[in-house]
């Protein structure tokens, strides 16, 4: 029976392949990923020094026995040894012609700097003096000396690295140099000296002078590295499992720092920031690898590697791109020159922005290097949010966490970076921007329909209550506004103008700034990056995309501005025009109100057919952008008392205005007041008359269309009369009328007859017939589970699934997002916030059975998704699963929704 395989030298991949079975992956588990990419360089023919790795299984082994190498492990380190002896010429502790190696942790994910490794093993006191004879460089050789002690001593017996620097900064002071490459050789050893009597006063022991011993303790170190506190932490940051183990490293030393013939550095294979082709990283003359990142002296640029080591950059380019076309990746190399030879000291895939990504895997895919589905599968959906909004600079977040300027944390519910002013109300807001040209953050403990001006001159929102379907974080994510909402810390005063968040007092007029990304809360102002939506690589990207999709990816858009720009990031339609925004707006409030408060019906119609020019002026433009695609306009949905001034409010008003009664001098001012007092009444008889204990569940959607019949009459006379008029102008118009909230088939019988009616009476008038459809949302669970009864009068489905999620879960999401559901997400009662996420299991169900039975009477029926879900990868794939036509989500979305479409038809290909 062969013996188990503890150690591998870089040149027996196979027989690990073997022993795995061939797996990339696995090898990675074993050997770790700095172990398997320096064998792989080996393989591929890239000059690496020589050496072996001790497998993850050997340091798993030795945790479990608290301490104990497995098997004959340590027997198998020293005959690999011998084999790097062979290899290299040298030997392990021999004073004529010494081996010297580094011990490098390296586990299969990469956890930068959480473990240990120890350069110059091999080096005491004879081996210094054998270096010296050899290289006749004492300088070099007790700088290495001296960071073999300083290592060891810090890494393998846990001495404070202070106590080392303390003695390099008082030599150089002494000595009146600035950097330690100024000191010579005399000072080295006297360093040298001082190091070991550190070593010994901290562990009563001298530095061990047998480099068998030094390098047995330092893999131990490494081995027990795997579970120090930083490496723990990490792996708990970083999702990554505890039972994987670190592989050890064993290998030949290369010097960059035995002259100025020798150079270390890392380098990119190409631009990490911006994805750009070429070479990116530092390098250091005459340095050993930790000095490039320890930023003891200033680095150069690799570029100018080409002209102090010509032939050694040239390879290193060589090299890199043998890397990339072996790897399909791009590449972070670590490598070190010695007296003009180049050598690999790592390989791994390289970090990089989302900007980076997208063009690293465009140019790849162009190159030949990967396919172009290699490439929309690389790129995450969240790496495409990056393009739409602007950014905080990273640095500049690091910097203002660390000062703690990060005051508060909310709900990141509309992504992108803003600062400004903090204004407490909508008009002022409006005015400080339009007027001053001043940038606000508009900060309230909710919104509502009418602050939407406020929002629109903001540079982002912030409010204390509400959750992530909350007014405001629809509104804001609409617009692309950035946007934190929840931020419970909070503590607003809108009468003194002020908000206190924890210690800190914030005025009107003070700067604050919020991340969207993060739901973070920065007192003053951050550095912010833009980056580009017409990025030519990401254009490239989500046209491929494109083809692998076969979801349709549709926006909600209620003004013509959003259209044009959905239309523009690649919408195919219009899935939700929410047609009652409109009658929000300033003009037609009170036109609205008017409507509503009419007694007489002569009122009610004239108010209604002022709002009618409206409309269709609205319509209309929408239709002119978006000629030739399918436009849904959704008939008015919210119950009425939304229109109206909040009652509570109107109260206080109305006890104000009688109180200024007393103190008003003139009669015909009294009268006036009277006139006014007359009025409000009026209006809080019938804000009271329309009050409901649950509006979300009462008079809306299509009962309000039943109940004031001539309202949604006059909604598809306009939509018709703008259909004609623009298809008159030589646009395509398809609009498809959409009628919210039915819960029983009958309901949508009696509506679209009449509105049908009107349709045709519209276009006989008109002359022209207009391709149209008449269809439903599906947003409550009666509905779903009798889509075919309702099929029956529904040529199109749409999936409302903010309020199906409602009402399957019984949940006001605005109250509970605040509430108790984020407790429920925290205490893993639920596993996600359903409205953030599709419920696949409840919410889900009913949609596919929606589907299924509405499909089975009318065949061609066409399905989509209008709520916020409909831009949310996840509910993307599920949407995808459920053979929905499309899912239509926020403008600022569709470029996500595209790639996630394509994810998820990739995904079922294979
Ligand atoms: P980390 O994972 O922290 O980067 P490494 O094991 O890569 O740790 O080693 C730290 C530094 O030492 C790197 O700059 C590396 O290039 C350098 N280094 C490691 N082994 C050798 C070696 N055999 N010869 C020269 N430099 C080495
Ligand atoms: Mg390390
Ligand atoms: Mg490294």
């Amino acid at each position: 029976m062969t013996e188990k395989m503890w150690v591998y030298k870089f040149e027996e991949l196979d027989a690990a392949e073997r022993y795995v079975g061939g797996k990339w992956d696995d090898i990675r588990g074993l050997f770790g990923g700095k172990g398997a990419n320096l064998a792989e360089m080996i393989r591929i023919g890239v000059p690496v020094p020589p050496g072996f790795t001790v497998t993850t299984e050997a340091c798993n082994g030795y945790l479990h026995a608290g301490g104990v190498f497995p098997g004959q492990m340590w027997e198998q380190v020293l005959e690999a040894l011998k084999g790097v002896e062979q290899k290299t010429g040298k030997k392990f502790g021999d004073a004529t012609c010494p081996l010297l190696v580094s011990c490098r942790s390296g586990a299969k994910f990469s956890m930068p700097g959480m473990m240990d490794t120890v350069l110059n093993i091999g080096l005491n006191d004879t081996t210094a003096a054998g270096m010296v004879e050899l290289t006749g460089d004492a300088r070099f050789v007790y700088d290495a000396y001296r960071r073999l002690i300083q290592m060891f001593g810090s890494v393998v017996m846990g001495i404070p690295d202070e106590k080392f620097e303390e003695v390099i900064s008082a030599a150089r002071l002494k000595a009146g140099v600035e950097h330690d490459t100024q000191l010579s050789a005399e000072h080295w050893l006297e360093m040298t000296q001082k190091f070991k009597t550190i070593f010994r006063s901290h562990t009563q022991v001298d530095f061990p002078q047998d480099p068998v011993e030094q390098l047995h303790m330092a893999t131990e170190a490494v081995f027990k590295s795997w579970n120090g506190k930083r490496a723990i932490d990490y792996r708990n940051a970083a999702n990554i499992a505890h039972d994987l183990g670190t592989a050890v490293n064993v290998q030949t030393m290369v010097f960059g720092n035995m002259g100025d013939d020798c150079a270390t550095g890392v380098a990119m294979t190409r631009h990490g920031s911006n994805g750009e082709p070429g070479l990116e990283g530092d390098f250091l003359i005459n340095a050993q690898g930790e000095d490039v990142v320890a930023g003891i002296r200033m680095t150069e640029d690799i570029l100018e590697m080409s002209k102090s080591f010509p032939e050694a950059f040239k390879e290193l380019e060589q090299i890199a791109d043998k890397l990339e076309k072996h790897y399909h990746e791009m590449q972070d190399m670590e490598f070190t020159v010695e007296k003009g030879k180049l050598w690999m000291l790592q390989t791994r895939d390289g970090k990089r922005t989302a900007q980076a990504a997208v063009r690293i895997a465009v140019d790849m895919a162009n190159e030949g290097l990967i396919t172009k589905q290699g490439a929309v599968t690389r790129i995450s959906p969240e790496q495409i949010d990056f393009f739409l909004h602007p950014q905080f600079a990273p640095q500049s977040l690091e910097l203002a966490r660390s000062e703690g300027r990060m005051v508060a944390r909310g709900l990141n519910v509309s992504p992108g970076a803003a600062s400004g002013f903090v204004v407490f109300t909508a008009d002022l807001a409006e005015s400080w921007s339009k007027e001053d040209g001043k940038k606000v953050i508009m900060v309230r403990p909710e919104t509502k329909p009418d602050d939407v001006h406020g929002m629109l001159a903001a540079e982002g929102v912030l409010t204390s209550r509400g959750g992530r379907t909350s007014h405001a974080a629809l509104v804001a994510r609409q617009f692309g506004k950035p946007a934190v909402v929840g931020v419970q810390e909070l503590e607003i005063d809108l009468i003194r103008r002020e908000m206190q968040v924890g210690e800190e007092l914030i005025r009107e007029g003070d700067v604050i700034s919020i991340d969207g990304n993060t739901g973070e809360v920065f007192l003053g102002e951050l550095l912010k990056m833009i980056p580009d939506i017409k990025d030519p690589w990401l254009i490239d990207l989500l046209s491929w995309a494109d083809e692998f999709r076969t979801l349709g990816v549709w926006a909600n858009a209620d003004y013509p501005d959003d259209a044009a720009r959905a239309r523009e990031y690649g919408a195919q339609g219009i899935g939700l025009c929410r047609s009652e925004h409109m009658f929000f707006e300033t003009e037609r409030l009170p036109l609205f109100q008017k409507m509503i408060m009419a007694d007489l019906a002569v009122d009610q119609r004239d108010a209604l057919n002022e709002l009618l020019q409206f409309q269709r002026e609205d319509f209309a433009g929408l239709f002119r952008v978006m000629d030739g695609l399918p436009v849904i306009v959704r008939l008015i949905d919210p119950p009425l008392h939304e229109f109206l001034p909040d009652f509570v409010e109107l109260m206080l008003e109305l006890s104000d205005m009688k109180l200024r009664i007393r103190d008003t001098a003139t009669l015909s001012q009294i009268d006036e007041l009277l006139g006014q007092i007359r009025v409000k009444e009026r209006i809080r008889e019938r804000a009271e008359k329309l009050r409901e204990q649950n509006p979300m569940l009462g008079m809306r959607g299509v009962r309000l269309g039943i109940h004031i019949p001539d309202l949604t009459k006059m909604q598809v006379r306009a939509i018709f009369e703008a259909a004609c008029q623009v298809t008159r102008e030589g646009c395509t118009v398809l609009p498809k009328i959409m009628i919210p909230l039915v819960a029983h088939a009958n309901e949508l019988r009696v509506q679209r007859d009449s509105l049908e009616k009107e349709a045709r009476l519209v276009m006989e008038e008109q002359q022209i017939e207009i391709e149209y459809k008449f269809g439903t949302m599906i947003e409550l669970p009666r509905a779903a589970l009798t889509a075919d009864q309702i099929a029956e009068y529904a040529e199109f489905f749409s999936y409302g699934t903010n309020d199906l999620t409602q009402t399957t879960y019984g949940i006001s999401r605005d109250d509970a997002e605040s509430g108790f559901l984020v407790e429920y997400v925290h205490k893993g009662i639920l596993p996600e916030n359903p409205f953030a996420t599709l419920d696949a299991d409840g919410v889900g169900q009913l949609m596919a059975i929606g589907i299924k039975k509405g499909r089975k009477v009318r065949p061609d029926l066409e399905c989509g998704i209008c709520g916020e879900h409909g831009g949310d990868p996840q509910s993307i794939d599920l949407c995808h699963g459920m053979g929905l036509s499309y899912v239509s989500c926020s403008p600022f979305r569709v470029p996500i929704a595209r790639l996630a479409a394509a994810h998820a038809a990739l995904k079922d290909k294979s």
